[in-house]
């Protein structure tokens, strides 16, 4: 799918009249949305929300709704983790990869115990739990888990680990992803603030380009409202918060080319229309090839067994965050992984709710079964002798519980024995766009030669946040919640 609406600005010169006005203009009601319409009423501003759908929500109200916080929360601390701003800042900034903002990453860290206060504050509420598996998401309504491999090689060596995926509690009967996910539960204290303060929203509109002042200043949006043009006049700003450009193939094709149509964690109204109204004004881009990427297997199984790229050989630790695997097999593999596994590790995995599964014992079923690695090589078109040679190397040192190649943890090395399982997880994965404009701490949108475009802000997945290249569940509601904040209160003092 591609946006083929004009994203040429329209001169405020030529808009016959305003259908509408606000001191601030928020375009997209998730979690960025919500959050900067919010903040942006609570400084003062009358503050409009145009979203494209029929109600608020977006992508994050149907996300699991891990947030990415630390430096020490109430959470954390509940559950016996020491934290600290200064190891949450040497993970994130390792973790994220080239390209990671320390001027964003910085205050993202400073004042995330402050976030989290704010986030109580408003009524989002956590279980001071701690949930010790790997996955997706927590077994049951557990408030805290590892959700970057902070406890995995190489990020242990870096900073002290400490979890900080904070997911939002569930009301009784109520399910982690879904319509109304961990991140409705996060959604909703957000949305029922921003109405309590006066936040006004317009439902079924589409913005599809700006308007712009003969100074180049952001003076509005031009939207479609019932099929027709609609003109909205922000009088001090206008917010970009409609997410990323995952459902735009061309966009995808140019800028993240091997993850086209492995559409995942995101919603069709994310097709990058919102980022090419900024270009359209000479905003800049930041990392736009950044994508996170599933690996489409369970970490219950991930973590238990070895991962082999097309020639046989590990290339990625196995007990990391799984969207670390993904992104692995994906640009360092080219694609092509399998996962070898023994009969004992298998039946030892616990099925993984809320992952897909495809046997009767609620897990996946390997691709192929056998007693013998040359049999499996064959079956798989491994070259001969190649898993037997990365076996053999790693069972050496498995029985002493070590792993001098990629160094897993104690918790997960066991020596792989006959009868093997050898999944194929050549099939396509899922993944979402962590790219988009290039903004300052407080979600001003820089044009390409470097300074703020006036009237101009943004944050969530339209931007270019703290996920850059790496990812960590929960930094996309994280730096949404976060960064919408700053944007909208500056905004509401913009003018
Ligand atoms: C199943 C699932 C699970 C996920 N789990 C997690 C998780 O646990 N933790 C995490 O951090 N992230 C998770 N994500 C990703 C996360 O939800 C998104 O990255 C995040 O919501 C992005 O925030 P946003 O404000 O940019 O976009 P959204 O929250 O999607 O909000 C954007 C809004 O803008 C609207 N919009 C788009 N274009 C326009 C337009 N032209 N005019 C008007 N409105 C428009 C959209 O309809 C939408 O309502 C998950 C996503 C999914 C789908």
């Amino acid at each position: 799918m591609a946006s083929t609406r004009s994203v040429r600005p329209t001169p405020t010169a030529e808009i016959a009249g305003w259908d509408a006005e606000a001191d601030v203009v928020v375009v997209g009601y998730g979690v960025a949305g919500a959050a900067a319409a919010g903040e942006a009423a609570a400084a003062g501003a009358d503050t409009l929300v145009l979203e494209w759908t029929g109600g608020w929500g977006g992508a994050a109200a149907l996300a699991g709704g891990f947030i990415y916080l630390g430096g020490g929360t109430a959470v954390q601390k509940a559950c016996g983790f020491a934290d600290t701003p200064q190891e949450m800042y040497k993970f994130l900034m390792a973790a994220m990869g080239p390209g990671a903002d320390p001027a964003k990453v910085g205050p993202y860290c400073e004042h995330s115990v402050a976030h989290f206060d704010w986030l109580t504050d408003i009524g989002v509420r956590f279980n001071p739990t701690f949930y010790d598996q790997p996955g997706s998401v927590p077994g049951a309504d557990e408030g805290l888990m590892y959700s970057g491999g902070e406890n995995a090689w190489p990020f242990y060596d870096i900073a002290v680990p400490a979890p900080r995926g904070h997911l939002p509690a569930l009301p009784p009967g109520a399910t982690r992803i879904g319509e109304r996910g961990g991140g409705y539960y996060l959604m909703e204290p957000l949305v029922r603030r921003a109405t309590e303060l006066g936040v006004r929203a317009e439902f079924g509109v589409r913005a599809d380009a700006l308007c712009v002042e003969s100074d180049g200043r952001i003076a509005g949006v031009v939207a479609t409202r019932f099929g027709r043009p609609w003109n909205v006049r922000a009088r001090r700003g206008v917010m970009l918060a409609a997410g990323g450009f995952t459902y735009n193939d061309d966009m995808v094709g140019r800028f993240a080319p091997e993850v086209v149509t492995r559409y995942g964690a995101a919603i069709e109204q994310h097709d990058g229309h919102a980022i090419r109204m900024a270009q359209a004004v000479g905003a800049d881009l930041g990392r736009m090839d950044g994508a996170e990427v599933t690996p489409g297997l369970s970490a219950q199984l991930i973590y238990r067994g070895i991962m082999v790229n097309g020639l046989g050989q590990r290339f990625v630790t196995e007990d990391t965050y799984p969207g670390r695997i993904g992104q692995a097999i994906l640009y360092r593999a080219d694609g092509t992984a399998y996962l070898l596994i023994d009969q004992r590790a298998y039946e030892a995995a616990p099925a993984s709710p809320h992952e897909r599964t495809s046997g009767p014992n609620g897990k996946p079923v390997p691709t192929w079964l056998s007693e013998s690695l040359p049999e499996l090589e064959s079956l798989a078109a491994l070259p001969a002798g190649s898993l037997e040679s990365t076996v053999s190397l790693y069972n050496r040192h498995a029985a002493r519980r070590e792993d001098p190649v990629l160094h897993k943890t104690q918790r997960w090395i066991a020596p792989l024995e006959s009868p093997y399982g050898l999944f194929d997880l050549r099939q396509p994965r899922r993944a979402f766009s962590l790219g988009g404009l290039r903004t300052d701490p407080h979600g001003r949108v820089l044009h390409v030669a470097g300074e703020p475009i006036p009237g101009l802000y943004a944050a969530g997945r339209c931007a270019s946040g703290i996920p850059v290249w790496g990812y960590a569940s929960g930094t996309s509601l994280g730096d949404g919640s976060f960064f919408g904040r700053r944007a909208g209160r500056a905004a509401a003092a913009d003018g």
